[in-house]
């Protein structure tokens, strides 16, 4: 198998997950990917699910029924630093909340979709006016 059909199955399959509007199962990525590529294995399916998951491109939901279901990934967000005094802004280069949100959604069963968190205070150039 070469590259090039490599690389149109797994555009095929991300299309078909983007476009679905809601998560789909790998059968039905197959059916509707079927629809574009006659040819494409279940096996394909997985293994582009596998590898897209690994990307964090797509996200695999458990549902309560068991069958595990497969959205495209939250877009990248950021958490900033605001400070008080003079408005700057600074981006937080991690997420500190997506590993709290996935043991909340073992416990509540919710799924969670998003979440904010900003953290107020004083930069470097405005602490020195408030401190003591
Ligand atoms: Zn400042
Ligand atoms: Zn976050």
């Amino acid at each position: 198998m070469n590259n090039q059909r490599q690389t149109k199955q797994k555009t095929i399959i991300l299309d078909t997950i983007q476009s679905a509007g809601e998560p789909l199962t790998a059968d039905q990525i197959l059916s509707k990917a079927r629809l574009v590529m006659p040819a494409m294995a279940l096996t394909t399916v997985y293994r582009n699910l596998e590898l897209l998951t690994t990307q964090r491109v797509i996200t695999r939901l458990i549902y309560p029924d068991g069958i595990t279901r497969y959205k495209q990934a939250e877009a990248p967000h950021h958490h900033q630093l605001i400070c008080l005094d003079c408005a700057r802004k600074v981006n937080i280069s991690q997420c500190p909340l997506e590993c709290l949100a996935r043991q909340i959604e073992s416990e509540t069963g919710f799924e969670i979709v998003s979440h904010q968190l900003d953290l107020y205070g004083y930069c470097d150039r405005c602490k020195s006016k408030h401190s003591n």
